[in-house]
């Protein structure tokens, strides 16, 4: 007799997670599209962390049926690690395995709040998983021939971001995701700042005393953005607090919407 878990279960482990395998080393996505556009594919699996049958990996007679197929008892992995679990008993241990789980939903909390209190637009760190970098500062990634590669000095985060071949971002981030410093790889003055007008709840213009334009910019969700612009209309500065995207090859700062607001 197997205590399985329920499908509730099963998708409150993965979501718990975010839909991320829970081994630190993995930490891949386990669900995406399908083929068929009105289906998924799932390649996540909950994995028991003491055995769902007697003699299985990790059996613990203390528990009953009921702790064995519960939230506690699951943890959410891919199929690979699934297996890996399960195939080096000693290293793959309850006690290692509770940590996985404990870090994951940690690092899926940290990442949730981040997208809530700094915005979707958060530059390059949405994926970011502040604890891969810890043990030795450094982490390197690439997605569709991008390339970022972190550093964690102190408490910031510098990045340097080749978003395509020569383009180089430089940049510090706070463990908040807000953006610290930035170094664009072209002037600023070729730059603009793109605010979709209907998320606008103000706008204020100032004359500074050396003749250059400031405009505050408050948007629906309480984010603001300040934008000071020269005689000749070209940005000499801007700042958006919580966060934009950057678009290099538009040469655009983005402001978009968390979520809720889309
Ligand atoms: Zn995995």
């Amino acid at each position: 007799m197997r205590d399985d878990f329920s499908l509730r279960t099963k998708d409150i482990l993965a979501k718990r997670v975010g839909f991320l395998c829970s081994n630190p080393a993995c930490n891949m996505p386990t669900v995406g599209p399908h083929s068929d556009d009105t289906k998924i594919t799932n390649i996540g699996v909950a994995a028991h962390i003491t055995a769902a049958s007697i003699g299985g990996p990790r059996y613990d007679p203390n528990c009953d049926e009921q702790q064995r197929s519960s939230v506690d008892n699951g943890l959410w992995l891919c199929q690979s690690c699934s297996k890996l679990i399960d195939s080096d008993l000693p290293k793959y241990s309850i006690e290692v395995l509770r940590d996985w789980k404990k870090n994951a939903e940690k690092n899926a909390g940290e990442r949730l709040n981040r997208q809530l209190s700094v915005s979707s637009g958060a530059p390059l760190n949405n994926q970011i998983d502040w604890e891969q970098i810890k043990p030795n500062g450094l982490y390197e990634k690439e997605f569709g021939g991008q390339r970022i590669q972190y550093y964690l000095i102190g408490d910031l985060l510098h990045f340097e971001h080749e978003s395509s071949p020569g383009v180089i971002t430089y940049g510090v981030l706070d463990k908040q995701g807000n953006l610290k410093d930035l170094k664009l790889p072209y002037p600023l003055s070729e730059y603009s700042v793109e605010i979709p007008e209907n998320l606008v709840l103000s706008r204020n213009l100032t004359s500074l005393p050396d003749g250059r334009i400031r405009e505050d910019v408050s948007m629906k969700w309480g984010k603001s953005a300040i934008v000071i612009r020269d005689a000749q209309n070209k940005l000499t500065d801007v700042h958006i607090v919580g966060g934009s995207s950057v678009n290099h090859v538009l040469k655009k700062f983005i402001v978009s919407p968390p979520i809720s607001h889309r």
